[in-house]
């Protein structure tokens, strides 16, 4: 309270109606100011990661993890960083660390477990979950399989992603903790129903897909990446 008398008497009010300011600026908020700051902090110059979309999997998950890998997300330490300082910054699943969205997605024991089960269900080395969400997406998107199959990879890691958030708030909100096994079964039927309804590959069966058996509907892309290594080899 005496804090926000503070801030209250610093102020002081004007006539005329309210107006909008861009950070520190002295005058009035306009999009041309937006676009010079923006200017001057971008180095064009250096490398950009790319964030590839995926249309087989819902545009709310795609969304997300875009939004993750800037640290976007309502996370623990994400909230602190904006000014709530009461609140409680420990991760709520495993108590070991702090709460930032690459520990809830990547660095906590249950997202860890969750990404063993995911990379073997795969056929995929195990991602490194000391990385970054970047480093997950660049090499889950850069594994050794044909086209079809590495957008099929690409879009289980987005949907594994969006139902480790979607666990981790059961547990912050209603007190409900996860068990990985559940978690797994919900990414693989999420994703299969997203595989089926949005790509060409409408006749993939549930078995093909639970044992990620992707051959016989992808022989297209197979054949691509034969002949592109034929050509490697030579
Ligand atoms: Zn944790």
């Amino acid at each position: 309270m005496e804090n926000l008398k503070g801030c209250l008497q610093t102020q002081a009010t004007v006539q005329g109606s309210d107006v909008w300011y861009w950070k520190n600026e002295q005058q009035e908020f306009s999009v041309k100011d937006v676009k010079t700051t923006l200017g001057q902090q971008l180095d064009l110059n250096s490398a950009a990661y790319v964030f590839s979309w995926n249309n087989w999997v819902t545009g709310k998950c795609t969304m997300f993890v875009w939004r993750a890998i800037e640290e976007k997300i309502a996370s623990a330490v994400a909230l602190r960083n904006r000014g709530i300082n009461s609140l409680d910054t420990v991760c709520k699943t495993c108590g070991a660390a702090e709460e930032s969205a690459a520990h809830i997605l990547l660095r906590c024991n249950f997202a860890e477990r969750t990404w063993e089960l995911v990379t073997n269900w795969l056929k995929i080395p195990m991602v490194n979950v000391e990385g970054s969400l970047t480093d997950l997406l660049v090499e889950t998107s850069e594994v050794q399989r044909s086209k079809g199959v590495r957008k099929a990879i690409y879009a289980v890691i987005i949907q594994t992603i969006w139902i480790l958030w979607k666990t981790r708030n059961e547990k912050v909100f209603k007190g409900r903790q996860g068990k990985v096994q559940t978690v797994i079964e919900e990414i693989k039927e999420a994703s299969y129903l997203g595989v089926k309804l949005r790509s060409k590959h409408g006749s993939l069966t549930r078995q093909e897909w639970w044992d990620f058996n992707l051959m016989a509907g992808f022989v297209l892309d197979v054949m691509t990446v034969f002949f592109n290594e034929s050509f490697s080899c030579h």
